[in-house]
């Protein structure tokens, strides 16, 4: 073991993203009691920022859960779900996948609404099974495929209904748009390492007033403790002792949300598209190509790429990592199939695509990857 500084590394993963350099200032303030005045002083900016990025109701309920963002998405089942509950899981990839893995183990009777992978979920598909369901739950940003799900249209399908509607935001909220208040979201998560470029390990939640009062009619307790939403508002609302919260990670990541909102959710947005239209032009020449074919169905905050013929993934990925760069491959069946470029939080910035353009020109002797990658974004503010 050296002692040594690390090397700067390019991280261009899909989560966790590099942390923001006022995150990292925040993770080394001096230690503080969980339940100090500054604490929850800061918790309480943390909340309100939360409604903001999330755009909730004023009077919304936000919080971070200790833990990652699984957390989040098992905390939605175990509260607002009881033993025979009907809950319609959309499901077009692995984060899909999970959350009707997670409502099953909760006692709901999962119905699933499915598509092709690299395709969103259909809204038609969702409205011809919602009768008698209590629970709609949909991944917004497919993570494994880099499909963006329609979850205003599947909001829509639930007005004046009282079926609850859960939306997994850990790829959206901080950087696309979204509209808890608008859209009708009862309980939305994300992590802290995604979008905002904080260290893993908080996720941030926000509960509506409907999914509080479906919380508060439970005939019996949610097996979870250590999530469960009284629980969470004991310490969040009242002050008062439930557990032990990472005192170190709210620093870093209320540093990291307050960045995010000073620099503006349009500014990201843009910053989030530019730079996934720039890295198209320069490697498109090399026989990369949109894996999602339907334009208005590609996160931007995931890209997905499709390998060019005969493209050595495995070892070109290897030799990437020796040099510092990390890029993820497909998942499960997109395995050796397409690259996953992660454009959430700090990730989007040029500096690290530029390496990632410059090692590929030399790995694969190839010109001009670099030039098409700065030439697309000369003037552009990113
Ligand atoms: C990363 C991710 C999760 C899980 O978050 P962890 O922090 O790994 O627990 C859930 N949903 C989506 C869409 C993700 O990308």
């Amino acid at each position: 073991m050296s002692d040594s500084a690390p090397t700067e590394h390019v991280l261009l993963t899909p989560g966790p993203t590099p942390l923001h350099p006022r995150a990292v200032a925040a993770l080394l303030r001096p230690m503080l009691g969980h339940m100090d005045p500054e604490v929850f002083a800061i918790n309480d900016e943390i909340q309100a920022d939360l409604r903001t990025m999330y755009g909730t109701a004023p009077d919304t309920f936000t919080a971070l859960l200790s833990g990652t963002g699984s957390l989040g998405m098992e905390a939605g089942f175990a509260n607002l779900v009881e033993s025979g509950d009907e809950v319609l899981v959309c499901v077009n990839g692995s984060f899909g996948a999970r959350m009707a893995e997670m409502a099953e183990r909760y006692g709901a009777r999962v119905r699933v609404v499915t598509a092709p992978h690299g395709q969103a979920v259909r809204v038609e598909d969702v409205a011809a099974q919602l009768s008698g369901v209590q629970m709609v739950a949909v991944v917004h940003g497919e993570t494994s495929t880099g499909v963006l799900n329609p979850v205003p249209e599947i909001a829509q399908l639930l007005r004046g209904t009282d079926t609850l509607l859960t939306v997994d935001a850990v790829t959206t909220a901080g950087m696309q748009p979204f509209d808890m208040q608008g859209w009708g979201v009862d309980y939305a998560y994300t992590g802290a390492q995604k979008c905002l470029s904080a260290p893993p390990g908080v996720a941030p939640v926000a509960i509506s007033e409907r999914a509080l009062a479906r919380f508060a009619a439970r005939r019996t307790p949610t097996p979870l403790w250590y999530c469960d939403f009284e629980g969470l508002r004991d310490y969040w609302s009242r002050r008062a002792y439930h557990h032990t919260v990472p005192v170190n990670l709210h620093f870093a990541f209320h540093a990291a949300l307050r960045a995010a909102l000073d620099e503006g959710m349009t500014v990201r947005q843009r910053r989030v598209r530019e730079m996934g239209a720039a890295i198209q032009t320069a490697l498109a020449p090399l026989g990369f190509s949109p894996y999602v074919q339907r334009e208005a169905e590609r996160l931007p905050t995931v890209l997905a790429l499709r390998l060019p013929e005969g493209f050595d993934d495995a070892g070109i990925r290897a030799a990437l990592r020796r040099r510092e760069i990390s890029v993820t491959g497909g998942l499960g069946p997109t395995a050796g199939l397409i690259w996953r470029l992660g454009l959430m939080g700090e990730a989007a910035r040029p500096a690290p695509y530029r390496a990632l353009m410059t090692a590929l020109e030399d790995l694969l002797g190839e010109r001009g990857v670099a030039a098409r990658f700065d030439e697309a974004l000369a003037g552009v503010p990113v």
